[in-house]
């Protein structure tokens, strides 16, 4: 008797614009070590933190509307810190487990100092103060805005060059989730609201605002665990396609109305480490920032040193480096899909030579950038990496 082979499942690749297009196109070696690796589940600081981040966003917008949490400032160890331990055990479900020197993992009785400073926990590192920030700042202008929290994004695209026998699928889906705040929500609002005032001051959304087929309009948004990137960057060019992809995914939804804008947070900016400052002002001194500092910011900026505390710089420029307003347009959408397209070939070329044996550093591009080496879990064997030492780094 022949036994008839059984087919192939079909199977359509599935890449979620965030965690693995943006990621992959930081450092191909790096997603590629840490999504499909025979090594234990590992994530690089800025992956780790902007989930966190991405989470703790979420979750504070569900208390704010159904433990009716309305005033702010919200207090970090009766409130927010509960939101961060939530967060952490639906991470650490997923494997994910915290960066020692970023988070307090502990509840006060606990016995456990791990790698604390002391017994004293929860202790507030800098996760914790880059959430109590983002929360305090952007909550009480942001939350009432939201019409629908966590909205799940899906399409199917063709697989770029497919050829039969060799291409795993002739389409891919990409994924990804969104906030979207609705016109009716921005109509209600508080004229003190800052983002509204933002949006207004915003030439393309105002122009857009006043041509409108219909009164009905969205915004979508994001948030990203990291600093505002310079202007020149990659990093820039990619939120952007990010948006504009998001933006045609949410157009395909049947209960959505035209996405006039979408806007990125860029939460790290609210507190300024270090790191964080030193990049700012090489920035500003190469004018490679479209948000520039003046009068006084300007001043402590360019007058700190390394082997000084970071400058108080002014709430109102913190807030405007940490909002991003990008219009959506129909040729710059086509453009950003174009760009996906190609990432997704990269990706499917490197996981068919893999397969071919190529050997894994031969197949994946690397993208060796000292900020991404330096808090690559796999620096140590990377042929390529950019650190030496092993230092820490806050994201
Ligand atoms: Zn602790």
């Amino acid at each position: 008797m022949a036994l008839s082979v059984r087919s192939k499942p079909y199977i359509i690749p599935e890449y979620s614009l965030t965690g693995d297009l943006l990621s992959y196109l930081t450092c191909g070696l790096q997603y590629r070590y840490q999504n499909k690796g025979t090594l234990p589940p590992a994530m690089p600081i800025q992956l780790w933190f902007g989930d966190f981040i991405h989470g703790v966003m979420e979750e504070a917008y569900l208390r704010w509307d159904e433990h009716d949490w309305k005033d702010f400032p919200w207090d970090w160890e009766t409130q927010i810190r509960d939101i961060e331990l939530e967060i952490d055990k639906r991470m650490r479900s997923r494997g994910l487990q915290p960066p020692a020197n970023l988070f307090c993992p502990f509840k006060a009785e606990d016995e456990n100092q791990g790698l604390c400073p002391d017994h004293n926990h929860p202790h507030k590192l800098v996760a914790s103060i880059r959430a109590e920030a983002a929360i305090n700042t952007w909550g009480p202008h942001l939350f009432p805005l939201i019409d629908d929290s966590e909205v799940k994004l899906k399409g199917i695209r063709d697989m770029p060059h497919y050829q039969k026998g060799t291409s795993r699928s002739n389409y891919y889906g990409i994924t990804g989730i969104i906030d979207v705040l609705s016109s009716v929500k921005l109509d209600e609002a508080s004229d003190k609201n800052l983002i509204i005032k933002y949006l207004h001051q915003n030439p393309v959304f105002q122009y857009k605002l006043e041509n409108l087929e219909k009164p009905e309009y969205e915004i979508i948004v994001d948030y990203k665990g990291m600093q505002r990137p310079p202007i020149n960057s990659p990093s820039w060019q990619h939120h952007q396609w990010q948006v504009l992809t998001y933006s045609w995914l949410r157009s395909m939804q049947p209960e959505s109305s035209e996405v006039l804008v979408g806007i990125l947070f860029y939460l790290n900016e609210l507190s300024l480490f270090k790191d964080d400052i030193q990049e700012l002002k090489r920035d500003v001194e190469e004018g490679k920032t479209d948000i520039k500092p003046y009068a006084d910011d300007l001043e402590n900026i360019l007058r700190w040193n390394d082997q000084s505390e970071p400058p108080a710089l002014s709430n109102s420029l913190k807030k405007l480096r940490s909002i991003r307003i990008i219009p959506v347009d129909y040729d710059n959408q086509k453009k950003s899909l174009s760009e996906f397209d190609t990432v997704v070939d990269d990706i499917e070329g490197s996981i068919i030579k893999e397969v071919k044996g190529c050997g894994i550093q031969s197949s994946w591009k690397i993208n060796p950038e000292k900020r991404t080496c330096d808090a690559c879990d796999f620096r140590t064997f990377c042929k390529e990496s950019k650190t030496g030492k092993i230092y820490p780094t806050v994201p």
